[in-house]
């Protein structure tokens, strides 16, 4: 079956897209709107559903390379009294920490690099029954069987088919750090500490680096300079348990990225006709779960199976859609309201919440990460 399929976007929902594509011999151009293909510099958990999709596609390996083994996780109190912890292993595919770019760059070097298009916007696209037709931002055109818009929360794929609409904030900031110091840090155990109105999660990275996120009630991010943005989260933590505070300080100003908590309402159709969503574009969610990227691997897999079977372009992404829908849709407002619990200020239904949570969790409800993690590749 000859075809060819664009991809509107070269992150990692994208390129994994690409690369599942690949691998069953379609043929696939990705055009991205940065002038090259990276990823920003900050950490991220791939967990056993991604590392499942990671393992078919035959990356596993490289990427273990560069990841260190997530076996724990722990949630805490800021005095560092535990809440609750929860067990890692015993899934098929192991639980990853890994840096972005590094993801990135094995998906990319499994790709003919003749299929990566940097610095392409794609502005706008039409379709009849048989053809995609594409304009990008400079007034250039191609076409192809079928679009693929993975092309971020922001996606102008998705706008051109459901309209423009800001992504909903969820009332709390996020604060994305690299340290290079693992002091303090037990290897393979990933924690997140409740606080009132902020929470402070680690992720350890292997070779001396750890990976932390921060989170605190208040307004959107406003542009801040990278400096200012050190002391202001060090000041929100401190005196918190060892080794919060330390691993601010043992963080490049430069290697803090703060950002927003937002999502969308899940979209009850994607796609239509030869055009698709995935990734972001089609359901982002908000990082408490850490299942945003592991979707959009689990939707390239899907995708491409969804078309290896058939010739009909627009019934394969409609297949693709109905298996996608109901567990991203699940696991946005799973993510959505673990937020809302963990940025709870009030004394009282934190205390609630803490010792509810102690109970509940252990048992693996109510996040239930055996539903989460049970993805079949
Ligand atoms: P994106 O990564 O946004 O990529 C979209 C790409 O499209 C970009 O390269 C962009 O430049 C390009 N683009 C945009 N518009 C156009 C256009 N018009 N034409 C061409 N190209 C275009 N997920 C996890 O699984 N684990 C985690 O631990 C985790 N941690 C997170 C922590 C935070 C603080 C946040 C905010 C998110 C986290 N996520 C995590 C979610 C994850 O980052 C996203 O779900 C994932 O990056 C989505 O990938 P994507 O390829 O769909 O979109």
């Amino acid at each position: 079956m000859s075809r060819e399929l664009i991809v509107a976007g070269g992150g990692i929902g994208g390129i994994a897209a690409a690369l599942a594509l690949h691998r069953t011999g379609t043929a696939v151009r990705v055009f991205e709107r940065a002038p090259a293909f990276r990823e920003i510099g900050a950490g991220m958990s791939l967990w056993p559903n991604a590392t499942r999709v990671l393992q078919a596609l035959g990356v596993l390996a490289q990427v273990e390379d560069r990841a260190a083994v997530i076996s724990g996780f722990r949630l805490l109190r800021p005095n560092g009294s535990s809440i609750a912890d929860i067990p890692m292993s015993g899934f098929s595919t192991p639980g990853l920490c890994i840096h972005r770019a590094d993801l990135h760059r094995v998906l990319r070097q499994q790709l003919p690099e003749s299929c990566l298009v940097p610095d392409r916007t794609v502005a706008s696209f039409s379709q009849d029954g048989r053809r995609v037709f594409l304009r990008f931002s400079d007034g250039s055109e191609t076409q192809a069987d079928g679009l693929i818009g993975a092309d971020g929360i922001h996606s102008a794929v998705r706008s051109t088919i459901h309209g423009s609409g800001d992504p909903v904030y969820q009332g709390y900031r996020i604060w994305r750090g690299l340290a290079h110091s693992a002091k303090g840090i037990t290897p393979g155990l990933a924690s997140e500490t409740w606080g009132s109105g902020r929470r402070f999660g680690i992720l350890p990275l292997g070779q001396g680096r750890v990976c932390w996120y921060a989170t605190r009630n208040g307004p959107p991010a406003r542009p801040v300079g990278t400096g200012a943005l050190k002391d202001e989260v060090k000041d929100l933590f401190k005196g918190w348990h060892e080794p919060v505070v330390s691993l601010i300080e043992a963080t490049d100003a430069a290697d803090i990225i703060l950002g927003d908590a937002r999502d969308r309402k899940p979209l009850r159709h994607w796609g239509r006709g030869r055009v698709t969503l995935l990734g972001d574009a089609a359901h982002p969610m908000t990082p408490n779960m850490g299942q945003g990227a592991c979707m959009a691997i689990e939707d390239a897999s899907c995708l491409a199976k969804s078309l290896s079977g058939t010739s009909d372009i627009a019934a394969g992404f409609r297949t693709y859609e109905t298996l996608r829908k109901r567990r991203t849709a699940s696991i946005t407002l799973r993510s959505r309201w673990i937020g809302s619990l963990g940025q709870l200020e009030n004394r009282w239904l934190v205390m609630a919440r803490d010792s509810l949570s102690r109970g509940l969790l252990s048992h693996g409800w109510p996040i239930r990460l055996d539903t989460v993690y049970a993805y079949e590749a």
